[in-house]
């Protein structure tokens, strides 16, 4: 299997079982990639990695996507059918702050400039190592919600975004993929009600038919393994961790 590739994905770390601490993740993307075969490779290893997930194999259903749904972050390659990656970008940031990762082939540093110029929030070059797309993205969905630090704190339970563990009073907690996602979202945006809506729209991929008490019972879990006073409901609006 070593040498064997997925587009640029190296196919030896995508067949790897999923480790269970690894498995939890945050939030929905967006992937906007033409090579089939490295978009698919990207969804999946993003998948494993808790991500929701959502596919576009051209720059005009990029588009359109990216302005349709409210998404954590997306990754754009610049080479693309119908509108190109520039031209996403340009009109997505007419209307949008998503977070931008763009991809190119081309290692030329005007188009690095020329990516983040035109309103990219970083940029990596094809062939590149999945390790390394894992680590900008949750880089960039820190930054969007104005949390540098990959360590969180609320009260006794502590978060740490890069290893995606958890602790309560200095006690491991195991959560599911859902329960974490749920969990790091609310504490990024700490002090902000998150509304059904909103926590749906980050949680769930495009293909998911939700169930309409799934998120109560994430809800619940949390407080009975973290605690009651972990998530404060606001009835009518939302959930909170103040
Ligand atoms: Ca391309």
């Amino acid at each position: 299997m070593v040498g064997c590739q997925y587009g640029s994905i190296n196919a030896w770390y995508l067949e790897q079982p999923v480790v269970l601490f690894n498995l939890p993740g945050a939030m929905r993307l967006l992937v906007v990639e033409d090579e089939p075969d490295l978009l698919a490779g990207l969804a999946r290893a993003l998948r494993k990695q808790g991500y929701s997930v959502d596919t576009a194999a051209d720059g005009e259903e990029g588009l359109y996507k990216a302005q349709s749904a409210d998404y954590d972050a997306i990754v754009l390659d610049v080479m693309l059918p119908r509108l190109d990656g520039w031209e996403v970008l340009a009109r997505l940031r007419a209307v949008k702050v998503t977070p931008i990762l763009m991809l190119t082939a081309r290692d030329r540093s005007s188009d690095r400039v020329r990516g983040l110029d035109t309103g990219a929030d970083d940029y990596l070059v094809k062939p590149f190592d999945t390790p390394e797309l894992f680590a900008r993205l949750r880089a960039l969905i820190r930054r969007s919600a104005r949390q540098p630090c990959a360590a969180l704190e609320i009260g006794e339970v502590h978060i740490d975004t890069v290893a995606r563990l958890v602790t309560h009073a200095g006690q491991p907690v195991t959560l599911t993929a859902r329960e974490y996602a749920l969990l790091e979202y609310l504490a990024l945006h700490r002090g902000e009600v998150a509304t059904r809506a909103v926590l749906y729209e980050h949680l769930c991929d495009e293909n998911e038919t939700t169930l309409s008490n799934i998120l109560e019972v994430h809800i619940f879990n949390l407080r009975k393994k973290l605690g009651q006073d972990i998530i404060s409901t606001r009835r009518g609006c939302g959930y909170c961790i103040e």
